[in-house]
C-alpha cells in the first residue's frame, strides 16, 4: 500500500529540530515581555472577506496564494496567509482598540500557496507584533530597536541589515502611482511579462522586481521620495533620528514597497544575504488606515512579522545556537536487575531536589550493555547506573559518556550535590 505523505510545502518538525525552534520562540517571547507586549491568539481560519478587504484584491497573496474553500454551509473561508488581519479583527470584535493603546504579539502557522523551496513553505510560521493607538515615529523606532536587540541577543546582528522607506499617505502614493505608470508605460517594451501585467493592477510592486532589466528601467523612474507629503517626510526624518540615537543601523531603500495594500508611511525589512533569494527575515510597517477599512474607528497602527523558518536557517548558518540547546538531556538513569522501584524513586528524588535537571529513566528493561548503548545514543552527558549491588550499598555508579574520565561510585545522599556541581557550572 502507498505510504501516506505530508502535503507539499508543509513540513513536519522532528524532535531533533525542535530545540532550536523552542530556543528561538522563547527568546522572542522573553524579549517581548521585557518591552511590555502581550500575547493574543486568534483562529487560523477566518472568513475570506477579511483577507480580501485588508490585504487587497490585487496583491500576490489574494490573487494567487490563499488557501480558500467553502465549508459545509457554503461560506467561503481562508487559512490565514498572515496575522495582521485576524489580529485587527479580534481586537475590534472585543473592543480592545477604543481609546487605548495596545502592544500585542502572536505566533503561529500561516498558509500561502507558493512554490516551495528553502525558506519558502506553504505552511510557515511567524511571530508577529502589532501596536495600536500610537501614530508617532517613536513607536516605529521602538519596534526596530526591539528587533535589533533580538538579533544581537541571538548573535545574528552581523548577518542582517535593516532597510527602511516611507510610502507616504494614500494621497501622495496615488500621485506617485500615476507618475510611475506614466513613465513605465513609455518603457513598456523593456518590462518583463510580470511587470507589464502589474502596470495596471499593482504598479508599485514593479519596484520590487528582481529582474535586472526591469531594475535598469527603474533607475530612470520617478522616485517616491519626491512625492511625499510634509507630514510623512517629517515622520520619516524623525524615525531616522531616533534610530541614530538608539544605535540601530539601517539603510534607506526607496524601492522598498512591500506586497500588502494596507501599508503607509513607514515600511521596513530586515534582510540577509545568507539565505539566497529568501532574504527577508522580518518585515512590516505602519498601517494607519486598516482598522477603519475593516469597519472600526480610525486607529493608527504599526507592526511586523518575522519568519521563523528563515530565522532558524540563519541561526544554523551562523552557527550561533548554544550547545546546551541542542543537547536535550543531562542524565540517563540505567537500572539493571530487580531495581525498578528504586530507580523510579531515585529519579523522582533528583527531580524534586534539582528541578532544572533533565533526566531520563530507562524503561523497558534489558541488560547493562543494551541500556548503556541507549545512554550513549541519547544526548546525556552522564549515565547514573543503579544495579542490585548499588542498591544494597545505598550508592549509585556515575559514568561520564562524553569525556575520558574514570567512573565513580557515589553515595545516593550526595548524588544531588554531585550533579549540581557538574550541570550548574556548565550553565545548563
Ligand atoms: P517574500 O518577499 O520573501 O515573499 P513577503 O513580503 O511575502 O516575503 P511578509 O508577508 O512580509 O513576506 O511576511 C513576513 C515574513 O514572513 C517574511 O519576511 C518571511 O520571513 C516570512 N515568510 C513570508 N512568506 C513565507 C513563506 N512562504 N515561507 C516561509 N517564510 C515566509
Ligand atoms: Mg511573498
Amino acid at each position: 500500500m502507498k505510504k501516506m505523505q505530508s502535503i507539499r510545502g508543509m513540513n513536519d518538525l522532528l524532535p531533533d529540530e525542535s530545540p532550536v525552534w523552542q530556543y528561538l520562540e522563547r527568546s522572542v517571547a522573553d524579549l517581548l515581555a521585557r518591552y511590555g507586549y502581550r500575547e493574543i491568539r486568534f483562529p487560523v481560519i477566518e472568513s475570506t472577506d477579511l483577507f480580501k478587504r485588508s490585504i487587497g484584491e490585487v496583491t500576490d497573496i489574494v490573487e494567487k496564494e490563499m488557501y480558500t474553500f467553502n465549508d459545509r454551509n457554503g461560506e467561503s473561508l481562508t487559512l490565514r496567509p498572515e496575522g495582521t488581519a485576524g489580529c485587527v479583527r479580534a481586537c475590534e470584535q472585543h473592543g480592545l482598540l477604543y481609546n487605548q493603546t495596545q502592544r500585542l504579539w502572536y505566533q503561529g502557522p500561516m498558509f500561502r500557496y507558493e512554490r516551495p523551496q528553502k525558506g519558502r513553505l506553504r505552511q510557515f510560521h511567524q511571530i508577529g507584533v502589532e501596536v495600536f493607538g500610537l501614530n508617532g515615529p517613536d513607536i516605529d523606532a521602538e519596534l526596530l530597536a526591539m528587533t535589533w536587540r533580538l538579533w544581537q541577543q541571538l548573535g545574528i546582528d552581523q548577518q542582517v541589515i535593516l532597510q527602511i522607506n516611507s510610502l507616504g499617505t494614500m494621497a501622495s502614493r496615488a500621485l506617485y502611482r500615476d507618475a510611475l505608470v506614466e513613465y513605465l508605460t513609455r518603457h513598456k517594451d523593456s518590462l518583463d511579462e510580470d511587470s507589464q501585467r502589474r502596470l495596471h493592477s499593482n504598479p508599485m510592486r514593479i519596484l520590487d522586481s528582481k529582474n535586472p532589466a526591469v531594475q535598469a528601467v527603474l533607475d530612470g523612474a520617478p522616485v517616491l521620495d519626491d512625492f511625499l507629503d510634509e507630514e510623512s517626510l517629517s515622520h520619516f526624518r524623525q524615525l531616522q533620528a531616533l534610530l541614530n540615537q538608539a544605535g540601530v543601523p539601517y539603510q534607506i531603500n526607496n524601492r522598498l514597497v512591500r506586497g500588502l495594500d494596507y501599508y503607509g508611511k513607514t515600511v521596513f525589512e530586515w534582510v540577509t544575504d545568507a539565505l539566497g533569494a529568501q532574504g527577508a527575515v522580518c518585515a512590516g510597517g505602519r498601517y494607519d488606515g486598516l482598522v477603519e477599512q475593516l469597519g472600526g474607528k480610525h486607529t493608527p497602527a504599526v507592526g511586523f512579522a518575522m519568519g521563523l523558518e528563515r530565522l532558524v536557517l540563519l541561526l544554523d548558518a551562523a552557527g550561533v545556537v548554544p550547545d546546551s540547546i541542542a543537547r536535550q538531556l543531562d542524565v540517563y538513569l540505567v537500572a539493571v536487575g530487580d531495581v525498578q522501584g528504586k530507580a523510579i524513586q531515585l529519579g523522582e528524588e533528583l527531580r524534586s531536589q534539582f528541578p532544572q535537571l533533565r533526566l531520563l529513566n530507562h524503561c523497558g528493561g534489558g541488560g547493562f550493555k543494551t541500556q548503556m548503548k541507549r545512554a550513549d545514543k541519547s544526548s546525556a552527558l552522564v549515565a547514573l547506573i543503579l544495579g542490585e549491588d548499588e542498591v544494597a550499598n545505598d550508592c549509585v555508579t556515575v559514568k561520564f559518556l562524553r569525556e575520558d574520565r574514570p567512573q565513580e561510585s557515589i553515595a545516593i545522599d550526595s548524588a544531588v550535590v554531585f550533579l549540581k556541581r557538574i550541570f550548574l557550572v556548565n550553565g545548563s
